[in-house]
């Protein structure tokens, strides 16, 4: 009889983390991250990825420089809601039910 093989030692995991939200501007959703700023989704959370990325933003980005803690958060709090509007909006809908044109002819 075979025995069961070995439970494996748990993946590390990569849970997302609170404090990237204004660190580097993620968010999680649906089980992925993903950036406030462009809204590329990230699979897996893995914060080099993220900081990486954030980076390339803010280099190039002067509304993400030099914010307060406060001003941070507002912007983060701003970009989030447009990218979720956003996410929401690309998720399908009921497909387009064909409407049934059965003209009764008297
Ligand atoms: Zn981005």
């Amino acid at each position: 009889m075979n025995e069961p093989a070995p439970k494996k030692p748990r993946e590390e995991q990569r849970a997302f983390q609170q404090k990237w939200e204004l660190e580097y501007f993620f968010f999680s959703t649906n089980g992925t991250s993903t950036c406030a700023v462009c809204g590329k989704v990230f699979q897996c959370a893995r914060e080099s990825n993220f900081k990486k990325h954030y980076q390339s933003h803010e280099g190039q980005t002067p509304s993400l420089q030099n914010l307060n803690s406060v001003a941070r958060k507002n912007k983060f709090q701003e970009l989030k809601t447009v990218q979720l509007h956003r996410i929401k909006n690309l998720q399908p809908e009921n497909p387009r039910s064909d409407t049934n044109d059965d003209e009764t002819v008297s």
